[in-house]
């Protein structure tokens, strides 16, 4: 039962963990080409700081995490990560966000220490395009990360495509026409303007162009249950499709009003919203042995200090200090 609630009377049971702001890719909707300076290792929260935190959390209502990044599996031993934070009491639901190129190699041994589902982002089906997009990347260990992530049985596995107009928007249909072949649950992302690169394609225009292939009808309760979402996704899906398409629509349908969530950075900021600077530190206070109540009070003031809402309508450059790659996206 979540006891934590926001000035707003938001119910917060969900904290989003960046277990690293580093990346084998360079996407060009989320980094510069030369990416983010990164952090020592030495500002990192360690995998026994992370478990502390979560514990903490989970006393106060926390029962969902989701470990994100940078790109999560680059950072050693990420199972034994998932194997710790898999015993805390109150947490059960434990789940990744990633770019799907290292999943080939950890799948299973992901599964096997407790990982219930991954959310892998992909933006295209071309080679050319995927180098493009990612500035490094190979579409092939992508692709290879989705069966992978599949046959371990990490399901729902969740294809993420952030849309760009004139980059990738041409091959929305083929993503949606995937939900039949293959019974993938899509999401459609839009775009936020950490960069420059790119405008937005607003999701109701997705819809629409969708709607050119089959009706887009509201997702079956059991298909709503499968993918287990209380997130910001909108789902429907098309005649006859196993698999779902989301909206998740930030800047023309945002949903802050029923926002869950905190987030914790890689190097132990605990952060109300991914769209604003505030945030609490609980890297000194983890280092300097304090106790559980006071990392408890520390959580509650980061909850406290949620935005009721962010400003993104406008679609102006981001003018925030972290990237997503930073906070957790
Ligand atoms: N590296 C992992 C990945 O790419 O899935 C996890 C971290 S990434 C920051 C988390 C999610 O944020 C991905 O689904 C990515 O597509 C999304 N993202 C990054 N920059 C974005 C932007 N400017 N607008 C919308 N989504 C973005
Ligand atoms: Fe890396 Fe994910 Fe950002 Fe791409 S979206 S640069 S994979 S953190």
């Amino acid at each position: 039962m979540t006891r934590l609630f926001d000035s707003f009377q938001r119910g917060i049971n969900y904290l989003r963990v960046s277990v690293t702001d580093r990346c084998n890719l360079r996407c060009i909707y989320c980094m510069s080409p030369e990416g983010v300076p990164w952090m020592p290792h030495s500002e990192i929260l360690s995998y026994e700081e992370i478990s502390a935190v979560v514990r903490i959390a989970a006393e106060l209502g926390i029962n969902k995490v989701r470990l994100t990044g940078g790109e999560p599996l680059i950072r050693a031993e990420l199972p034994e990560l998932i194997r710790m934070l898999s015993e805390v009491k109150g947490i059960d639901d434990i789940s990744l966000t990633t770019n799907g190129t290292l999943l080939k190699k950890y799948a299973m041994e992901l599964k096997q220490a407790g990982l219930k589902r991954v959310n892998i982002s992909l933006d295209t089906f071309k080679s050319d395009r995927f180098r493009y997009i990612t500035r490094c990347g190979e579409l092939k260990d992508a692709l290879d990360g989705i069966d992978a992530a599949m046959n371990a049985d990490l399901h729902p596995v969740k294809i993420n495509m952030v849309v760009m107009r004139g980059i990738n928007d041409d091959e929305v249909l083929d993503f949606a026409r995937m939900t039949c072949k293959q019974g993938w649950h899509v999401r459609f992302i839009e775009r936020m303007p950490f960069t420059e690169i790119a405008e937005v394609v607003p999701s109701d225009e997705l819809r629409q162009r969708i709607m050119a292939i089959g009706s887009l009808l509201k997702a079956e309760s059991y298909q709503l249950s499968a993918i287990s979402g209380n997130g910001p996704a909108r789902y429907y899906r098309l005649p006859g499709a196993s698999g779902t398409i989301g909206f998740i629509s930030p800047i023309t349908e945002p949903f802050c009003s029923a926002c869950n969530r905190l987030r914790l950075t890689s190097n132990g900021r605990l952060c109300p919203c991914l769209l604003s600077d505030e945030g609490v530190d609980l890297k000194q206070p983890l280092r300097s042995e304090v106790s559980s109540e006071e990392i408890k009070r520390l959580i509650s003031k980061a909850v406290a200090l949620k935005p009721e809402r962010h400003h993104l309508c406008e679609d102006v450059p981001i003018s925030i200090k972290r990237r997503m790659s930073q906070a957790g996206g």
